[in-house]
């Protein structure tokens, strides 16, 4: 009897950022003759360039529902490369993968870290101030204490947290266009989405006179707007990830990819 064809792969990567991307890329690219990938996302902003692989779009209803598109779908694997700021599907990922016994890989970028400055001993950020606060209550407490004007770059689920302080103009950049009037009482919106020069950023920050740079740190490579903001000499307010599942971590693509290689 002939034998039978080894079980093609199905691995699930949930998806909405740049590492999701790449690694769709580059696993469909080097095992898509015995693999399939599936990238899913949250569909609440139009996907950005096209991607290698299956695409999905849209919540699966909460760990029941993702445990259940795990068993139907036969998936072997899952790599949750979601934001380090999307909490709530990173649990659920971890609570079905582990009621279905599927292996589960969590890609996350490094944290962003102040830097010390050379010419000024004692001070972690050249420039200016590097703030950590612990969340977004917290950063609306620092923002209401030290700011005259500055620049959230936090998502348009965080403005509510910074609604009702008083004497504070706000700078808000959003990937796209509010649909409602935005909960703040002196703002402006900037509509764009990455990726941004330091250039670009330093033209922000001059040109709205931002004395503070509100942002989530969600890691990586030093961002554009960081840069900026060290050279400008505004004050960073850095909000602190939320509490991640336990499980497997990797911090880049290559050693997601080295992960996935073998599971096949
Ligand atoms: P979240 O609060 O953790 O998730 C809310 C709900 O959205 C989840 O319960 C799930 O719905 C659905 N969902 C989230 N990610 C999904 C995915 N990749 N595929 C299918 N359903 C998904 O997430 P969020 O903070 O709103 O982020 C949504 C998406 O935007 C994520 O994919 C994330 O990677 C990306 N993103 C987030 C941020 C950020 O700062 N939060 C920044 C950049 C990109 P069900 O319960 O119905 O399954």
């Amino acid at each position: 009897m002939p034998a039978e064809p080894p079980r093609r792969r199905r691995v699930l990567i949930l998806g909405g950022t740049a590492e999701a991307l790449a690694l769709a890329d580059v696993v469909h690219a080097r095992h898509r003759d015995r693999l399939t990938v599936i990238t899913s996302l949250a569909g609440r902003i139009a996907p950005g360039r096209d991607r290698r692989g299956e695409l999905r779009i849209g919540g699966f209803g909460g760990a029941d529902g993702l445990a259940r598109y795990l068993r139907a779908e036969a998936i072997t694997a899952v790599v949750d490369a979601t934001h380090p700021f999307a909490a709530r599907i990173s649990g659920h990922a971890a609570d079905a993968c582990a009621a279905a016994g599927v292996p589960r890989l969590m890609l996350v970028r490094p944290e962003w870290r102040p830097e010390p400055d050379t010419e000024w001993p004692g001070r972690d950020w050249p420039g200016g101030d590097w703030i950590k606060a612990t969340d977004f209550a917290d950063a609306a407490a620092i923002v209401a204490r030290t700011a005259r004007r500055a620049w959230l770059t936090t998502g348009p689920g965080a403005l509510d947290h910074f609604a009702g302080i008083a004497g504070v103009w706000f700078l808000v950049r959003l990937f796209q266009a509010p649909e409602a009037p935005l909960p703040l009482a002196g703002a402006a919106v900037i509509v764009a989405r990455p990726p941004f020069t330091v250039d670009d950023e330093r033209r922000v920050l001059s040109g709205h006179g931002i004395d503070t740079l509100v942002t989530k740190n969600a890691g990586g490579p030093l961002a554009a707007k960081l840069e900026a903001a060290r050279a400008e000499g505004v004050r960073v307010v850095m909000i602190a990830r939320p509490p991640a599942p336990a499980g497997e971590r990797v911090e880049t693509v290559d050693d997601a990819l080295a992960w996935i290689a073998r599971r096949l």
